[in-house]
């Protein structure tokens, strides 16, 4: 492998996976356990627990070897019964697979589909529940990745709840990075993943159900076997796994929970706030526009100006010639957006590196703007919010 040059030092500002912190690099170090083993079973018994926190619940946290998809179809397979009708929330690339995933066991998805950009009207949703009150279920996300918007979840439970819904959430790029109180809100799925806002590599997700949701466990009908979430339950009440789990992970997953607790979920909220702010004043003093309504804590997405010739190619020059990796769009926002990831082991200078590339790429691409004006933008902010 080429050794990386000190001109094009690697910073991964991507929505996942996300850049991992020293000690939980470290932690990856140790020897592994052997996972029927009593130090594997304190080590999960001391995990179980200690992610109870950033999911805001009592209930048990499942913890699965697999990615955030693997939770999500397991949600479906675990609750459902071919035939069953659930409303989706298609809000982008995320909000869609849960329309692909409920089509592919079966399900009847009624879908609202949302224009890239927008957040979901409550109103609406409560007029497509009113239309389909035999409906199972919403099927939404908290926070839509491929579009940086934020949707109304706490509204979202409610309107489920009244309705006699479930609400399954996805919270992959939430979950430890702005406030979801699942217990609080009322929500009776909340799926998470490992290589987001929880600062490992990809590999583990997360689950967590509602006592009504474990209810409908017992009447789903649809096969399953590796995502036996009843099985895993089970497993986990003994501090095991139903399957070998992945044990690196989760002695890393230790570490960056132990981090979390450490910085507190809400001094954790306001950092995340306050990056996510410094980011959208800093494309703003570039001359750029927001794609989202709601922007989110987590992700900024940028439109490319139209009138930018060789706009689609901002992520590949800034991760080619200067080491800054963004994402871009995806699907029919390809060549469209590009995305700033600002969730996770994240910090000021890290922003500013990201603003300080983005402005010599416009730059090179012939989009003109004053070196330093995307950067002092996110240093007022800094300043102001005055976090340290
Ligand atoms: C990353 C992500 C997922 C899961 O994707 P995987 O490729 O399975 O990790 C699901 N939903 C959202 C909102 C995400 O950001």
């Amino acid at each position: 492998m080429k050794v990386s040059s000190p001109m094009k030092k690697p910073y991964l500002l991507t929505p996942g996976p996300t850049v991992l912190p020293e000690s939980v690099v470290t932690a990856f170090a140790q020897p592994i356990l052997h996972h029927r083993s009593p130090e594997f079973e304190k080590l999960f018994a001391q995990v179980k627990e200690d992610i109870k926190y950033v999911f805001q619940t009592e209930k048990e946290v499942l913890i699965l070897s697999c990615t955030g998809t693997g939770a999500m179809e397991a949600s479906i397979t675990n609750l459902f019964s071919a035939g069953d009708k659930v409303i989706t929330v298609n809000a982008g690339k995320f909000g869609e697979r849960w329309t692909k995933l409920s089509k592919a066991f079966g399900l009847k998805p009624v879908e609202i589909l949302i224009e890239r950009g927008q957040t979901l009207d409550v109103r609406k949703l409560s007029e497509v529940v009113a239309a389909n009150q035999d409906a199972k279920a919403i099927l939404f996300q908290a926070h839509e990745t491929s579009t940086g918007v934020v949707l109304p979840t706490q509204e979202i439970a409610k309107i489920a709840r009244d309705a006699n819904m479930l609400s399954l959430c996805d919270a992959i790029t939430a979950t430890g990075a702005f406030n979801l109180p699942m217990d609080e809100w009322g929500l009776d799925v909340v799926i998470s993943g490992s290589q987001k806002a929880m600062m490992i590599p990809p590999g583990l997700a997360f689950i967590a159900l509602s006592d009504k949701a474990w209810s409908a466990t017992e009447t789903s009908t649809i096969p399953h076997f590796y995502f036996d979430l009843k099985k895993e339950r089970k497993a986990h009440a003994a501090h095991q796994t139903a399957w070998t789990p992945a044990v690196s992970l989760i002695q890393g997953l230790k570490e960056a929970l132990r981090l979390i607790h450490e910085e507190g979920l809400d001094n954790r909220f306001k950092r995340h706030h306050m990056l996510a702010k410094a980011t959208r004043a800093g494309v703003k003093a570039m001359g750029l526009e927001l794609l989202s309504e709601v922007p989110s804590p987590s992700v900024t997405a940028v439109r490319i100006p139209e009138t930018l010739v060789n706009g689609k190619k901002i992520p590949s020059i800034m991760r080619e010639k200067y080491g800054v990796t963004i994402a871009g769009g995806q699907d029919e926002l390809t060549g469209k957006i590009i995305r700033i990831s600002h969730f996770g082991y994240i910090g000021e200078f890290d922003i500013t590196t990201g603003l300080a590339c983005l402005e010599l790429t416009l730059n090179d691409l012939g989009h003109k703007v004053k070196f330093g004006s995307g950067v002092g933008a996110a240093l007022e902010v800094f300043s102001q919010e005055g976090l340290r």
